[in-house]
């Protein structure tokens, strides 16, 4: 059944306002490659009107509006969004299943895990207060200090397309939690767009709009602007009246946002691509690693960031692993990602499609072996589909083993030492999500240890909980999302030190 595509505005103090040159770009639907609808695109124009409502609400009422409220305040507002988006998860999750083509049982737990961002951050902002004025132990009794922490101010949260809601509330929660204002600029395929001059984008954003002026959020404190990265994005971060840039996105335009930022000193958080392994020793249970191995470099149609998509196996099981690799592989369900049991649905769009395609086929021509997959599946005659393809006899140096993806496409190596089998997990640029699999705890323990990931999961991959910190090394970023980690981004510490003698001084 089709489902009816909201027809939105720009989200700006509080309330929808058309794009002052009224550009719009086409919503297109990843499985049928129908257009099924279009979102209004910003441009700077409309970027300085939404900053400046985003710093009038931070200092409306002397700040007592939003920043300087007390944390319960606006943890009152964090539920209520919450609580409204729990009503909405079967239109959300279908909305986000259209517009990026993940399975909508996937889409389904990303609103749970929106819906429990949210929550966990308003728990945490009706604890900062208590945690005013901690004071601080000085060498000297003749003063005193202690430390206040302040929202950091106006902030742009710029994110990419996977997640669209969920990515967008990794930043907006914690941003108001803290007391900060905000200005969310959802993703447009930018990219894409320069190619084929047709872009999708994402409209579950824009409905957290429509949430936010249901629950009476202050005017000001949530802005949300949809639009091409060169435009929006870029005038965005290079805003005189934004405090704080936080992009989720490629290693390529975090390059272009530090770059902006570093003109006016701003400080950034970057979170950023990915390469990761899982490395997977010869003690394992075979098939609960192989059906984790699965899972770490398939899940949403493998476009994630911290997918485990270097399998580094060791190679006394190397072969019957790949064997049952394979079978599983055989067994996942590619189809309309709104049909029952989906497991693979298509990838975003037409020119993610081609990248990932152009991937397998420089593989080849560079001497690996399509083990399984490659190709788009016979069964489906419309859509960007691509099979899960598991890919061997990869050497260090092939594209497909440093570069990159973002679709489902697995590359292999085997290894005879631990040590040996680090030296190839660490073989990238990137350091965001690594795993280990293996029943030795003490090896568990040192590989963890010796991985330069930001994360790394041991006898699993990809499982993610907002109390726990997000973010990578080298490449893939720096900075820390979620967590305590997450709100303390959105705020700058201050001391205060008062001298408390009556002596002179
Ligand atoms: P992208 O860098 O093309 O775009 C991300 C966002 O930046 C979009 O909103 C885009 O409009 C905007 N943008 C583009 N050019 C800009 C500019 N010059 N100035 C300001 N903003 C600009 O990335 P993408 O293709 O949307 O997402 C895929 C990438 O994101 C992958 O590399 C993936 O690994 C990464 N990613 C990382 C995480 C993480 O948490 N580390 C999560 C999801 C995705």
């Amino acid at each position: 059944m089709a489902i009816p595509i909201p027809s939105r505005q720009l989200f700006i103090n509080g309330d929808w306002a058309e794009p002052l040159l009224k550009k719009r770009i086409p919503i297109i639907n990843p499985t049928t490659e129908e257009i099924i609808g279009d979102i209004p695109a910003a441009t700077a124009e409309d970027v300085d009107v939404a900053v400046q409502a985003a710093r009038s609400a931070l200092t409306r009422n002397k700040g007592k509006d939003w920043a300087f409220a007390s944390g319960a305040v606006r943890a009152k507002y964090l539920r209520a969004i919450a609580a409204k988006i729990k009503e909405r998860k079967p239109v959300l999750a279908k909305l986000e299943t259209v517009d990026c083509g993940k399975p909508l049982s996937e889409s389904e737990a990303d609103m749970d895990d929106v819906v429990g961002c949210f929550e966990y951050y308003a728990d945490l902002a009706e604890g900062i207060d208590a945690k005013q004025k901690a004071p601080i132990s000085l060498p000297m009794k003749t003063f005193k200090s202690y430390v206040i922490k302040e929202p950091i101010g106006v902030v742009a949260l710029i994110v990419p397309w996977n997640y669209p809601l969920l990515m967008a509330t990794w930043k907006v929660a914690p941003a108001l939690a803290a007391g900060c204002a905000a200005i969310l600029k959802p993703s447009e395929l930018a990219s894409v767009y320069a190619l084929h001059l047709l872009a999708s984008v994402f409209i579950t954003c824009l409905e957290l709009g429509e949430v936010c002026r249901e629950v009476d959020l202050p005017a000001g404190v949530l802005n949300i602007l949809p639009g091409l990265g060169p435009e929006a994005g870029a005038s965005l971060a290079s805003h005189p009246l934004v405090d704080k840039i936080s992009f989720t996105g490629s290693t390529v335009t975090a390059v272009k946002i530090m770059t902006a930022a570093a003109q006016r000193v701003k400080p950034v958080t970057l979170e950023l691509g990915g390469k990761g392994p899982i490395v997977v020793f010869e003690d394992v249970d075979i098939d609960k690693a192989v059906e984790w191995t699965i899972f770490g470099c398939f899940y949403t149609n493998g476009q994630i960031c911290s997918a485990t998509s270097r399998l580094i196996v060791h190679e006394s099981i190397a072969a019957e692993f790949l064997d049952r690799l394979v079978k599983w592989s055989e067994n996942i369900k590619i189809s309309d990602p709104l049909e029952e049991g989906c497991k693979l649905g298509p990838i975003v769009s037409r020119g993610q499609y081609e990248k990932v395609m152009n991937f397998i086929s420089n593989a080849k021509s560079e001497g690996a072996t399509i083990l399984y997959g490659g190709n788009r599946p016979k069964h489906l005659k419309k859509g960007f589909f691509v099979e899960p393809t598991i890919i061997t006899d990869v050497t260090t140096s092939m594209q497909i083993w440093r570069e990159e993806v973002f679709g489902p496409v697995l590359c292999v190596k085997t290894f005879t030492t631990e040590e040996e089998a680090i030296e190839l997990a660490n073989d990238t640029h990137y350091g965001l999500g690594g795993a280990v699999v293996s029943k030795d705890r003490e090896r568990c323990d040192r590989v963890s240890k010796l991985l330069q990931n930001g994360a790394v999961w041991v006898n699993c991959s990809q499982p993610c909980f907002c109390q726990a910190p997000f973010g990578g090394t080298k490449w893939s970023g720096f900075g820390r999302e979620l967590g305590e980690w997450g709100l303390e981004s959105y705020m700058s510490v201050k001391q205060v030190t008062e001298y408390v003698s009556d002596e002179q001084w």
